[in-house]
């Protein structure tokens, strides 16, 4: 490795790598994009992205296999969740081709910021699509910027899976019944900060949302989704089209049900039924896993398995679906795309 990177502690920090790839859209269709060294965008002031909140973004993650290869996890997946994005802000939308195209590229730009095997580490991937272009009224953009830049990430969990404490947000939702929820934007994140920022001073490790219409269903931890295990065994995990459907969760219902023989599948998950559940987990990209230790809600303290030590299950799940990421376990047919 040429770069200088304590890649063991790494945290979740921007960093301005060498390359980052830039595509722009005007008269109804997308230039052929290119690699550039300049980490700033430039746009109009205008821009509906800035004023109005026409943008979506992505998460994705490059591993290091063991034998030194690079590959991506599902990003095809990724590539259409941002077309649906785009659909339901009436943005341009990115082909898939050019999607994944755009993503090896900036690996391969910046090889050497791919953190080695068994460091936990990753190249944390961030595609964004913005409306740009000279529009003050309220209408969709005409032109649009497509960027994806990386940045490489520290292991989740340093010491091991730790369960943290979270808090159900009573005085706010993050999304609307039939708004943006299920669209990964930033609009979403903004009505959440307050949320988030007052469970954090409160010591807990962010806010837990409930389904918008009713507040009686459990709906995203913080910027994961979530998941349980039953005392009977079985995974479930919150249907709700105001939840943002995670590649994650996915993964871990099709793990659930064909690596570990679980029954499992999507369904309410009522705060007042929290007790039905020995294991609960938060899942995504960035937090992979995350496991729930507890869930406050006023006066109500529900613990699952240990608020110190993660549950069977949850570590089995861990471990398949991190060992797939990571190129240790053979992968479901089309799940792994090698970046050469
Ligand atoms: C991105 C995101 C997730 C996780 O999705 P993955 O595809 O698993 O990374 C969950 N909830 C919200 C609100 C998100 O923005």
């Amino acid at each position: 490795m040429a770069v200088n990177i304590d890649w063991e502690n790494l945290g979740f920090d921007y960093l301005n790598l060498p390359f980052r790839y830039i595509s722009y859209y005007k008269d109804g269709k997308w230039d052929a994009g290119k690699l550039t060294e300049d980490n700033q965008l430039h746009m109009s002031e205008s821009s509906t992205a800035l004023h109005y909140g026409q943008q979506g973004f992505e998460g994705m993650k490059a591993y290091r296999t063991k034998t030194g290869e690079i590959q991506l996890f599902r990003p095809d997946r990724n590539a259409a969740r941002l077309q649906a994005t785009a659909r339901r802000l009436r943005m341009a939308e990115v082909p898939t081709d050019k999607f994944i195209d755009a993503v090896m590229q900036v690996v391969k730009a910046n090889e050497e910021y791919v953190p080695p095997h068994g460091t936990g580490a990753t190249l944390y991937l961030r595609p964004l699509l913005i409306g740009v272009g000279d529009i003050i009224g309220v209408k969709p953009a005409t032109e649009y910027i497509f960027t994806v830049f990386a940045m490489p990430v520290g292991a989740y969990f340093k010491g091991g899976l730790v369960p943290s404490k979270f808090v159900i947000s009573r005085d706010y939702d993050r999304a609307a019944p039939l708004g943006t929820g299920g669209s990964k934007v930033g609009g979403n994140y903004a009505a959440s900060l307050q949320a988030e920022v007052e469970a954090k001073e409160a010591g807990y490790a962010d806010a837990i949302y409930l389904d918008p219409s009713t507040h009686t269903k459990i709906e995203e931890v913080g910027s994961a989704n979530f998941f349980g295990i039953t005392k009977e065994g079985e995974f479930i995990t919150p249907l709700s089209t105001s939840i943002l459907p995670s590649i994650t969760k996915y993964s871990l219902l099709y793990l659930a049900e064909h690596h570990l023989g679980l029954n499992a599948r999507e369904g309410d998950v009522f705060v007042k039924d929290l007790d039905q559940f020995a294991e609960v987990g938060a899942c995504g990209t960035a937090a992979v896993i995350t496991p729930v230790a507890s869930i406050d809600d006023g006066e109500k303290h529900h613990v699952f398995y240990s608020e110190t030590e993660v549950g069977p299950t949850i570590k089995k799940l861990y471990d398949e679906l991190v060992g797939i990421q990571f190129g240790d376990i053979e992968a479901p047919e089309g799940w792994i795309f090698k970046v050469n």
